[in-house]
């Protein structure tokens, strides 16, 4: 069939007296008749099939009663942009529909199918008594029990009654007539009160199917969020939080967003602190001497940042009271529990978050998902002043050969707890202004088991420091086995690479303590030799004294696996003397014998610190620091050597590592409670 031109008109329907207003905005083709039009305008609603409708168009009323009428198209009155008609449906419930034609288009092809656009608020029910019935219905809906004194009754039965009275029975004969031959959907009982949003989305008599979504009514709903504050005399003092709105249900829509939910911590926030600062002035207000009310003396607020946003809690000054004759002339309440102007739960947050990730990162983080107002610059300064905190507490460095005990008390003592073995490593980090690297330490703490067998194996421990900077590592390894119950008694295990920097920080710092170099890196050394005397092999001339050479590291290797450390230097020594004779004449061989220089000097300077590897091992001992190595990986690389160009000064180093430690052992929030004794009291108790 050729498309006759049409126009598809855009128009705006508004539901008279009816609050929250109820809006739809339907695209229909021009060519409907009024007819067609109120069965299209009923399906949109949800509502059953009309039984009746009256337009009035231009002056002129327009009325399902009359074929010449209801037979109109919308054509015929070539309706402009902005004009206005009103529609009136249901011969009972006379819904008064005011219609604005928004926009006339020309009709492309494809565009004849009627579409609700749009809209705001639920479809009142179709039922319920028209405007005037549905606002009784939901002040009822509110009221509750209260509109139902017979009294209420009456006269609502009364507005009713008035609201129609000229309601024209026979009208409403023929309008039901022609209703159920027509309209009516099999097994649809008439007069069914359908929730907006349940109706049809086809109907009989047009057979014209719309998209779904479209013929669906929308939904428009609002939320307010409310907080109240309920004092011990039961008072209440209530404060919004948040409004919202929604339309149409979809996955996006669904539930709270991102936005709303900052926005309604932040009036949370706002809401309590000012009650809470309220109440504690209010407390604090007279004199406990006398009972005298202080007078004030002047106003002020101080801000406050929190995780939730900044806040203004008020600070007055008030006089010193009457009966006091000494002491300063003025004070400030607040100060009784004001502390700084950061809030510990945004200290906290801020410091954990930055000892795992970069400042900025944080900054963006919390910015994201926080009310709280942050940027890089806060965020390194909240946990450098966290981490300085607790190097304050830290107490001074340990003396050597300073123990606690006395040696006749030794012998009451039960026996200690399995060996703590503490393993100690190195690591280098980008140095700020382009000044190279410097050196890291790192490690961990493990307790072999726990004399008592009911208490559980304890999470090893780590620690990091920066070896330039800090004044106290052996207080700091110290308190570090406190943590984890270090008895005097205790067996100490040290375990290193032999290197001179951490060796005299574990030197002597308890009695019973053992020193090892890490079997890991002497392992690591004779490989490296190893693979050079290899690549000797491949030389002309070269490949028999390399396969020699090879075999006698081998040997270097098994002595030193055994503990044999005055052996194995004798053949080191003696393999040295051969490398020299050709050293100057190969590349390959230069290399290796400065490497095997390198770790006759280790091995020399660690003699009194390697173990018997073999016994330990068959003892089931610990005998490498392979554990140490990941540490370095966890404290150390992952948050310091990402990227390239992060650099470090030796003090925001040591700093971070601090807190960074703390984290990673969990032990965060135990700093935090003994700072701030209520903080998290809940997860404490957990
Ligand atoms: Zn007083």
């Amino acid at each position: 069939m050729p498309a006759t031109p049409f126009k598809r008109l855009i128009l705006r329907a508004v539901l008279r007296d009816v609050y929250p207003m109820v809006i739809r905005l339907v695209a229909v083709p021009d060519s409907l008749d009024l007819t067609d039009f109120d069965d299209i305008f009923h399906a949109v609603l949800g509502w059953d099939a009309g039984i009746g409708f009256a337009f009035l168009i231009q002056g002129q009323e327009f009325n399902s009663f009359r074929r010449k009428t209801r037979s109109k198209k919308l054509r015929d009155f070539r309706l402009h942009r902005q004009e206005k008609f009103l529609y009136t449906l249901g011969a009972l419930d006379q819904w008064e529909w005011e219609l604005r034609v928004v926009d006339p288009q020309d009709g492309a092809e494809g565009d004849e199918t009627p579409v609700c656009v749009g809209g705001r608020g639920a479809a009142p029910p179709q039922y319920s008594g028209g405007s005037t019935g549905y606002r009784l219905m939901l002040k009822r809906q509110e009221m509750g029990a209260k509109m139902f004194e017979p009294a209420q009754v009456e006269t609502a039965i009364g507005v009713l009654a008035g609201g129609h009275p000229d309601s024209p029975s026979e009208h409403l004969g023929i309008a039901a007539g022609r209703f159920d031959r027509q309209h009516r959907e099999p097994g649809s009982a008439p007069g069914t009160i359908r929730t907006a949003g349940a109706g049809a989305v086809q109907f009989a008599r047009i057979q014209r199917t719309f998209g779904q979504a479209a013929a669906i009514p929308e939904i428009g709903m609002k939320f307010r969020v409310e907080v109240v504050c309920i004092s011990d005399t039961g008072q209440e003092h209530c404060g919004d939080a948040l409004e919202m709105e929604r339309r149409q249900l979809a996955m996006e829509t669904l539930g709270m967003n991102l936005c709303e939910s900052k926005a309604m911590l932040e009036s949370v926030q706002d809401f309590v602190v000012a009650q809470q600062a309220a109440e504690d002035l209010e407390q604090r207000r007279c004199c406990p001497n006398c009972g005298d009310r202080y007078a004030a003396k002047g106003g002020g607020k101080i801000e406050l940042k929190t995780l939730f946003g900044v806040v203004k809690v008020a600070n007055p000054r008030w006089n010193r009271c009457s009966c006091r004759q000494s002491g300063p002339r003025t004070f400030r309440p607040a100060a009784a529990w004001l502390r700084g102007t950061t809030s510990p739960e945004l200290l906290y947050v801020g410091t954990k978050w930055a000892s795992l990730i970069p400042f900025a990162k944080v900054a963006d983080l919390m910015r994201e998902v926080l009310p709280a107002d942050a940027d890089d610059k806060t965020i390194r300064r909240h946990g450098q002043a966290t981490a300085q905190r607790m190097e304050h507490e830290l107490g001074e460095e340990r003396q050597l050969n300073l123990f606690d005990d006395e040696p006749s008390e030794q012998e009451e003592r039960a026996p200690p707890d399995g060996p703590i073995t503490l393993g100690i490593d190195g690591g280098y980090v980008r140095a700020a202004h382009k000044e190279g690297f410097f050196e890291v330490i790192a490690g961990r703490s493990v307790v072999a088991f726990r004399r008592t067998a009911k208490d559980e194996v304890p999470e090893s421990k780590c620690f990091g420091y920066v070896q330039t900077y800090d004044e106290k590592p052996r207080r700091r390894l110290w308190e570090l086995m406190k943590s984890q119950g270090l008895q005097d008694n205790q067996q100490v295990v040290f375990m290193s690479d032999g290197g001179e920097n951490v060796r005299r920080v574990q030197t002597y710092l308890h009695p019973g303590s053992e020193h090892w170099i890490d079997r890991f890196h002497i392992t690591m050394r004779i490989t490296v030799l190893q693979q050079q005397s290899k690549s000797l092999q491949g030389e002309v001339n070269r490949a028999e004294e390399a396969v020699e050479w090879s075999k006698r590291i081998d040997s270097v290797k098994h002595l030193l696996w055994h503990g044999n450390v005055a052996e194995a230097l004798d053949r080191t020594g003696d393999l040295l003397l051969d490398m020299g004779l050709i050293r100057a004449h190969s590349a390959t061989a230069e290399r290796l014998a400065t490497g095997m220089t390198e770790f006759e000097t280790c091995i020399r300077n660690n003699r009194a610190f390697i173990p018997n590897f073999g016994e330990r091992y068959r003892q089931s001992e610990r005998i490498s620091t392979a554990f140490v190595e990941s540490t370095i990986n966890q404290v150390v690389s992952r948050r310091f050597v990402k990227k390239q160009q992060m650099q470090w000064s030796l003090k925001g180093a040591h700093l971070l590592l601090q807190t960074r430690t703390k984290v990673l052992n969990n032990e965060l929030e135990d700093v935090f409670r003994r700072w701030y004794p209520q903080f998290r009291q809940q997860s404490a108790a957990a």
